[in-house]
């Protein structure tokens, strides 16, 4: 359960106005704090106090300032409903990305990502860096947690 619940969107939007009284019946026991990127600001500086105390953002990204709160909330690892690298390749904002471990993990994710619209949760990279200490002893690299070949 999360104690603590981001959302972000633009309240004055016709669906998030019907949304947010369906959330706030429906999620007991959490504290539900929302956001409007169109009218509140981020002070870069201080957004990692501002959001220390989230457990999960639901951000509807329409906005740069969307896609900085997730790049916030995956820089301090808070977890998204939405991924930044999911929502970036969607709305066309990437031509190219790179990717590492997440590549180990699950080769099939962009695949995922074009067909469904979201990466399997339980096939995502969990850095635990298991992959990083077979370079370093020399073996060939690959997922210790996701791939049955490594386990
Ligand atoms: S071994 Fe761990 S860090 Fe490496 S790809 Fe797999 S889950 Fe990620």
């Amino acid at each position: 359960m999360f104690k603590n619940v981001l959302f972000s969107a633009k309240m004055e939007h016709d669906v998030i106005k019907t949304v947010i009284p369906i959330l706030k019946k429906k999620i007991k026991g959490t504290n539900l704090m929302f956001h409007d990127p169109t009218k509140d600001f981020f002070d870069l500086e201080d957004m990692r106090r501002s959001f220390s105390e989230v457990d999960l953002m639901i951000v509807k990204v329409g906005s740069e300032c969307s896609l900085d709160l997730l790049h916030f909330a995956k820089l301090y690892n808070i977890p998204t409903l939405h991924d930044i690298d999911t929502v970036l390749i969607c709305k066309n904002k990437v031509d190219i990305c790179g990717f590492g471990r997440m590549a180990l993990a699950n080769p099939n994710f962009p695949k995922q990502i074009f067909q469904e619209g979201l990466i399997d949760k339980k096939q995502v990279c969990i850095t635990c860096s298991k992959c990083s200490e077979f370079m370093k002893i020399g073996q060939n690299v690959g997922c210790a947690t996701r791939d049955l070949q490594y386990k």
